[in-house]
């Protein structure tokens, strides 16, 4: 004869969210909370009359809230690892510090061809011909985070003598989506953006 199984709570794992035996661990569920999703804990069930075992893996409010907090983080990593070369991804995190004044470069929140290209290859001599190397670089940044709603990081790669980019920004900014008009409007946005 089929058991009309009648299970019985007989071991919880959960992180203090439900009480077993408390009113809302009985019910089984809480309320649907904001996102629509029910939550709960883990927790193992046996049938008293014929042994069945089942098992329920369910999660806490606060353990989902990390994971939805974690998850953009995880997609953007997953999405530069596809669109940015590794030393790209470099340079880019050496501009966002640089935007933040986390770095010591001789034009105050900017970093002249020759820092950027300094992170990369240290110990080789900057010549003029590697400025190409570098535009390739913060063009390709900047595409991409211009793509993401960003602003353009390649707006603070300057000149030493001007402290300004040079003409290939403007050449950079006709040809692309940006809304900024300027390099100092792009200057301003990078400054104050939040970086992750
Ligand atoms: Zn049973």
């Amino acid at each position: 004869m089929k058991c009309k199984h009648k299970f019985k709570t007989i071991n919880t794992i959960s992180q203090k969210t439900h009480k077993e035996g408390s009113k809302k661990f009985k019910s089984g569920f809480e309320e649907a909370n904001s996102y629509g999703i029910k939550i709960l804990v883990a927790r193992q069930q046996q049938c008293l009359e014929c042994g069945e075992k089942r098992t329920t893996v369910e999660i806490s409010k606060r353990q989902l809230d990390s994971i939805y907090a974690g998850l953009s983080k995880i997609l953007e990593d997953e999405q530069i690892d596809s669109v940015l070369s590794d030393t790209e991804i470099n340079v880019r995190n050496f501009l966002i510090q640089t935007s933040k004044g986390e770095t010591k470069t001789r034009h105050e929140k900017k970093a002249m061809y020759k820092e950027v290209w300094l992170t990369v290859y240290p110990l080789r001599r900057f010549g003029r011909g590697n400025t190409n190397e570098v535009v390739e670089w913060i063009v390709n940044i900047s595409n991409f985070d211009t793509d993401n709603g960003r602003p353009p990081l390649n707006s603070l790669v300057v000149r030493g003598d001007t402290g300004m980019p040079g003409e290939s920004w403007v050449v950079w900014k006709n040809d692309s989506d940006t809304p900024y008009t300027t390099v100092e409007e792009a200057q301003q946005a990078c400054w104050s953006y939040e970086w992750s």
